[in-house]
């Protein structure tokens, strides 16, 4: 992992507010998956990410810290359940294909609570479920982050050791503004754009199987161009995807191979080693 006085400076990679990983988990690549505003399908997008890098024979984790909207755990069947404890430390839920997740929702007695916690809670979430879970050895940890690129979102950037960015866009968005808010704070972050995914891009017709982009050309083309960043991929809108993650089956129902170029720019991110955690879940 890289370090650099700008990156303590900007309270980066090595500033002092940055949780400690403990030494049962040691994540050897941390890739923030960041959204303008909710609703976009930034979570859908972090779990077709990691499902598809499971698939590929990765250890796979989700740090879901979009704390007051939490919808991994759903996602991936893992409703009514509840992380369990091992000494100081919390354990992950796995699902069916051994993704491991934390989550606010499996901290609540009921999965439907509302999650009101303001900023210091939310921070304190975030540090228990990076510095107080046991993690174990993971190729990759996906952090779901809160929406937008304010506040919430810089401090979970401040206290995590993020190496990449995965911005997540759709259509209606302005997607220059979020584009340029994104390479901001990455930049002050002094960690790398992967790139942007364009979500609920297109339908495709079911009778000709034409694509018909709902919201009017898309301009990502451009506004990625302008500021130097990679398209990663356009998904379609998908109402039987979004049919099965409410069923808690992305992982049975997500088409192989949907987002190569992401995939490809994860497997890009240089892992760093360490002195290795014990497999513990
Ligand atoms: P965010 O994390 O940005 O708030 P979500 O990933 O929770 O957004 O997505 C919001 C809703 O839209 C969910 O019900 C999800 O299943 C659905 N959704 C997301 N992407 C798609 C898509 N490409 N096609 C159909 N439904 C989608």
């Amino acid at each position: 992992m890289a370090t650099c006085e700008h990156a303590v400076a900007a309270g980066g990679k090595t500033a002092p507010q940055q949780f400690e990983e403990n030494n049962l988990s040691e994540a050897k690549r941390v890739i923030a998956v960041l959204s303008g505003k909710g609703g976009v399908g930034k979570s859908f997008v972090t779990g077709s990410l990691a499902v598809e890098l499971a698939r590929r024979g990765n250890k796979v984790g989700i740090l879901d810290a979009d704390i007051t909207g939490p919808s991994i755990p759903k996602m991936l069947g893992m409703s009514g359940r509840h992380a369990s404890g091992i000494g100081n430390l919390l354990l992950p839920e796995v699902s069916m294909t051994g993704i491991k997740v934390m989550s606010s929702n499996l901290l609540l007695a009921n999965e439907t609570d509302p999650v009101l916690w303001r900023g210091p809670v939310i921070a304190g979430a975030i540090r228990q479920f990076w510095s107080d879970t046991s993690w174990g050895p993971l190729d990759y940890l996906l952090v779901d982050m809160p929406p937008g690129t304010g506040d919430v979102a810089l401090t979970v950037f401040q206290s995590l050791p993020v190496d990449g960015i995965v911005v997540v866009t759709s259509p209606q968005d302005l997607v220059s503004m979020i584009v340029a808010k994104a390479v901001n704070m990455a930049d002050k972050m002094n960690v790398p754009i992967l790139g942007i995914i364009e979500n609920m891009s297109y339908i495709t017709c079911p009778d000709c199987g034409k694509k018909i982009e709902v919201f009017g050309p898309s301009k990502l083309d451009e506004v990625a161009e302008g500021y130097g960043v990679k398209v990663l991929g356009r998904l379609p809108i998908d109402p039987a995807l979004a049919l099965a993650c409410d069923a808690g089956a992305i992982e049975e129902a997500l088409p192989s191979d949907l987002l190569p170029d992401a995939i490809a720019a994860c497997e890009a991110v240089e892992p760093h080693e360490g002195e290795g955690a014990s497999e513990n879940a």
